[in-house]
């Protein structure tokens, strides 16, 4: 129900369905449904049901607009982008090198080649054609990422690192021929959960005030 003041059900549908296909192996379904799990404990924490149960407002409502804040860009509804919410938040990273271990490739636009390389020298040896994409590049012999200190979890080339690191994990995707930051939806990463549990908490309250303004 609250959901349905924020979008149409019908688009709603159709975006997810159009998310998880375009995810389908980096956000397969399981692991999207868990992060929603994760996102949904705290979120009843942060918007208890009990306080809105005169509104009608229920659990399934909580749910619905966890999904909607994993697919929708809030500057569709004049708040701030992914972008925006994750530079703003950098202290969600709880640096658990987790994307850095566990990334299936560390992809490197071939623009950045010759600025990677100006700063790091080495890197000509690490670099090798994008297996997807051939015209562009990617880092070799990942999982783990070779640059990870074992011990810290920090970079050790942190300040001139390829620009999927510096986005992480925001991913930038084509849509309707437009560049649009996704969430890579991971439910151990710290940083994903927090995105989404912010962008459900005003999602929230701005379906509340819509709700308030119709009765
Ligand atoms: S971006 Fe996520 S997975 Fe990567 S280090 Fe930060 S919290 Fe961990
Ligand atoms: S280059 Fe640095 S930030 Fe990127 S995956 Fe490797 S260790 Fe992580």
């Amino acid at each position: 129900m609250l959901r349905d003041l924020l979008i149409d059900s019908e688009l709603f549908n159709e975006l997810r369905e159009k998310a998880l296909d375009r995810e389908e192996g980096e956000n397969s379904l399981e692991e999207v449904e868990l992060l929603e799990k994760t996102v949904f404990q705290r979120l009843k924490k942060k918007r208890s049901v009990k306080k809105y149960k005169k509104l009608g407002v229920n659990k399934r409502d909580l749910k619905e607009i966890i999904e909607l804040a994993d697919i929708l860009g809030l500057d569709a509804i004049g708040g701030p982008s992914n972008y925006e919410l994750a530079k703003e938040h950098q202290e969600w990273c709880n640096i658990c090198g987790r994307c850095c271990r566990e990334s299936e490739s560390i992809f490197i636009h071939r623009d950045e080649v010759n600025i990677l390389l100006n700063f790091n020298p080495g890197l000509e040896k690490e670099i090798i054609r994008n297996k997807l994409y051939p015209e562009h590049y990617e880092l070799k012999d990942i999982q783990p990422c070779k640059f990870i200190d074992p011990e810290t979890n920090r970079c050790s080339m942190y300040n001139s690192r390829p620009q999927v690191c510096r986005s992480y994990p925001l991913v930038l995707v084509e849509s309707n021929g437009k560049a649009k930051n996704i969430i890579n939806l991971r439910h151990l990463c710290n940083y994903s959960v927090h995105l989404v549990l912010e962008k459900s908490i005003i999602l929230f309250d701005e379906a509340i005030r819509k709700l308030k303004e119709n009765r």
